[in-house]
């Protein structure tokens, strides 16, 4: 099986040469050279849509044509490429920008941090300042909850295997159950709430709580609003902050450019990278209630925090929010989505399937150990990128481009289809 692959598209370089960490290119096991809106090419100029979409970096697709051009402008005059946290004409368009067409509109109002350019690096730039602003230890976290790698975000993330590659113990944090963790019936507000209220629960008062309003690595698993609004309820009345890390449901995933803005919440800190670089480059932001904002100068730091051609990037991906279409395809291709899975759930019970998600963040929980992967690993070989989460790898993760093509999601649809039936029949055998 291997020297097939091997053959097919020579990886040896990588086996060879870069560690065993390596993990995407063993699930798409070929070179790529190109890629355009929801198409991706391999060396043998195969094509492949794209129903992963950077993991959430790619919104807008991959080499969007306007933003591309705004790039190319900006490389041809010589504009500053790196500037640390220096002001610069690119950083203020996009300042401008995101006041204008982002938080203005909605009524919000924050000031804009730019940490190092990751998701992680927003995520550790918040509870630092959530423990500096409350003078607590403790962060409460959820199940399933999914922050980033380094120790801090490691801290506040559920997944036992990445968990344990910290090495040390991760301390000063409190996972509790997310939304449905104990089945629809049981609202874990309750007990949330109630070991906040009692004297007698062994668990002191946390300087925050961190969510993600849905948990795309964790298995998609969606809160509902009036869950989110419970929680900011509790978080208001016990003093604590709330951190929304939407490093993957922002930027329109769920259908609106916050995930949290169907709830009406307003979080004091919120995280956002991966699509805020519009075009798949490195950048974000941590978003901060100005009376929050109690950093000394240089007390956050970091080298990479000027990555102006993200800055271009991500000041022309914001005109995609200038009016209301990007949500309303989103909201229309994710029902499309969700439609068709139920569908699959129904005609195939052998998968002992359930479907979960928000917008187009739409996931199909398969019962069966290892089948998921085996059934994107047969998409794959069909012309499709799909990815598994979940702690067991058990859901298909349905998340194309903001930007994708009714047909090529249709067309998407259908090899997941075909895949889930070939392998069906493999099973029968
Ligand atoms: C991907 C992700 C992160 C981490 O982002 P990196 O850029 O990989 O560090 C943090 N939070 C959420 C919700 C994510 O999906």
């Amino acid at each position: 099986m291997k020297a097939i692959a091997e053959a097919r598209t020579p990886l040896s370089v990588f086996d060879q040469m870069e560690s065993e960490v390596r993990s995407y290119c063993r699930s798409f096991p070929v070179v790529f050279t190109r890629a355009s809106g929801h198409t991706i090419w391999d060396r043998s100029g195969k094509a492949y849509i794209d129903f992963f979409a950077g993991a959430g970096a790619l919104n807008y697709g991959h080499n969007d044509p306007a933003i591309k051009r705004k790039l190319i402008d900006y490389l041809a005059k010589d504009g500053l490429t790196h500037s640390l946290d220096m002001a610069t004409e690119a950083k203020e368009a996009l300042l401008k920008a995101f006041e204008e067409k982002i938080l203005k509109p909605r009524g919000l109002s924050y000031k804009v941090m730019f940490p190092g350019p990751t998701g992680t690096n927003s995520v550790e730039a918040a509870l630092k300042l959530a423990r500096k602003a409350t003078g607590r230890e403790t962060v409460m976290s959820f199940t399933n909850g999914f922050h980033g790698m380094t120790i801090g975000s490691l801290s506040v993330t559920g997944n036992r295997m990445k968990r344990r590659g910290a090495g040390m113990p991760l301390t000063h944090t409190l996972a509790l159950p997310y939304d449905q963790y104990m089945g629809s019936e049981l609202d874990t507000t309750l007990y949330i709430e109630r070991l906040l209220e009692d004297d007698g629960s062994g668990v002191s008062l946390p300087a925050a709580m961190i969510l993600e309003t849905v948990q795309g690595e964790g298995g998609i698993h969606v809160a509902s609003i009036p869950w989110l609004q419970k929680i900011e309820g509790i978080c208001r009345k016990h003093d604590i902050l709330l951190i929304v890390d939407d490093v993957q449901m922002g930027c329109g995933r769920t259908g609106t450019f916050f995930s949290f803005e169907e709830a009406g919440i307003q979080p004091d800190i919120v995280c956002l990278s991966k699509s805020i670089g519009g075009y798949g480059l490195p950048l974000a932001l941590t978003l901060i209630k100005p009376e929050l904002d109690l950093w000394l100068p240089g007390e956050h730091n970091g080298t990479f925090r000027g990555n102006n051609l993200a800055f271009v990037a991500a000041t022309e991906s914001l005109r995609y929010w200038e009016n209301d279409q990007l949500c309303r395809t989103v909201l229309e291709k994710g029902s499309i989505v969700r439609t068709r899975l139920e569908k699959l759930q129904r005609e195939y019970p052998y998968l002992q399937g359930k479907v979960r998600g928000r917008g187009l963040m739409q996931g199909l929980a398969v019962g069966v150990d290892g089948l998921a992967e085996k059934i994107c690993a047969e998409a794959f070989e069909r012309g499709l990128i799909l990815e598994t989460s979940g702690p067991k790898s058990e859901v298909m993760k349905v998340m194309p481009p903001l930007t994708i093509t009714e047909e090529a999601l249709l067309a998407g649809l259908d090899i997941l289809e075909a895949s889930i039936k070939a392998c069906k029949e493999e099973e029968k055998q």
